[in-house]
């Protein structure tokens, strides 16, 4: 039987460590995609996004290429933080420049964490961004009120003229997930170890639902989460007779189709080569550097080429 292949679609890997790439790399995670997310405190100023969203198209991305992982990223500015909203609007000012950078394949994570109206109308303008920029959207629906929220989300994003296989509604749960696939979006589906979904609550849905545009994420954090909880979940789905081609799509083949990815990004990615620098820095600390092949191009990692 050939190894299987994961992706992760949703995971904030710079809260992430070197243990982390490694093991999630081990454990057949090819491409993870991390969404732009508050970093457990306020920003004080567009300086602060500008070099966090720097960031994620740049040093990140290199991380993940030295441990064998090709790294996504979606741009946006999460619910919390939209409630500053002239900041908020200072960072809309900003978003374009990112949105058409090499490796961003979404806006998101975006949408309603108190449902405020500030939130709604830093989401919509993000909406019209990304339909600007065509690109996918990837939402983040909140915890409190969560059914309200998860439907007002997609009202306003078929407001704004997505179309519902543009948009990727995550963190859903029993009470949610109907909606989302009769009204033809993607339902993603966070697994925490302890809170919101679980494994084995994933099992029973992906039996009652099938795989048709199910997603199954980490959401790992700086919180207390389990950057392996994609694969976990795909071990406890085979364990509990879902057949492979299901475990395949919901761990791996939806979410390709759901940001426009290509596979060939990592299938044909040079090997890993740890002498390789980003700048003037690398992630090496004095250990024997990892070569796997002879290495053939860093056109793949140049930040100033533009998308993906
Ligand atoms: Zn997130």
């Amino acid at each position: 039987m050939k190894a299987a292949r994961f992706l992760d679609p949703h995971v904030h890997m710079s809260s992430r460590t070197t243990d982390d790439y490694q093991a999630m790399a081990a454990a057949g995670i090819v491409a993870v995609i991390e969404p732009a997310f508050w970093q457990g405190q306020l920003r004080t100023r567009v300086g602060t996004f500008k070099d966090y969203f720097a960031s994620l198209v740049g040093w990140e991305r290199f991380r993940a290429s030295q441990f064998g992982i090709r790294h996504y990223c979606a741009i946006g500015i999460n619910s919390k933080e939209a409630n500053n909203e002239p900041l908020a609007r200072e960072v809309l000012e900003i978003l374009p420049l990112y949105l058409c950078k090499e490796g961003v394949v979404a806006v998101g994570e975006i949408g309603f964490d108190d449902q405020t109206p500030a939130e709604e109308r830093i989401y919509r303008a993000q909406l019209e961004l990304a339909v600007d920029a065509k690109l996918p959207v990837m939402v983040h629906t909140p915890h409190r009120d969560k059914r309200r929220g998860t439907s007002r989300s997609m009202d306003i994003a078929l407001e704004h003229g997505l179309k519902p296989s543009a948009v990727v509604i995550d963190h859903n749960n029993e009470e949610t997930v109907a909606e989302v696939l009769d009204r033809g979006f993607w339902a993603g589906f966070t697994i925490y170890p302890r809170t919101k979904m679980d494994a084995a609550r994933m099992v029973e849905i992906v039996r009652k639902f099938g795989k048709e545009r199910v997603i199954v994420d980490s959401s790992a954090d700086w919180g207390v989460s389990d950057p392996l909880s994609v694969v976990r979940t795909a071990e406890l789905m085979r364990e509990k007779g879902i057949p492979a081609d299901v475990v395949e799509a919901v761990t791996y083949r939806n979410a390709i189709a759901a940001y426009w990815l290509d596979e060939a990004h990592w299938l044909k990615a040079a090997p890993v080569d740890q002498t390789k620098t980003y700048g003037p820095n690398t992630v090496l600390r004095g250990q024997e550097p990892r070569i796997d092949g002879a290495a053939t191009s860093t056109a793949v990692l140049n930040p100033t080429q533009n998308r993906r």
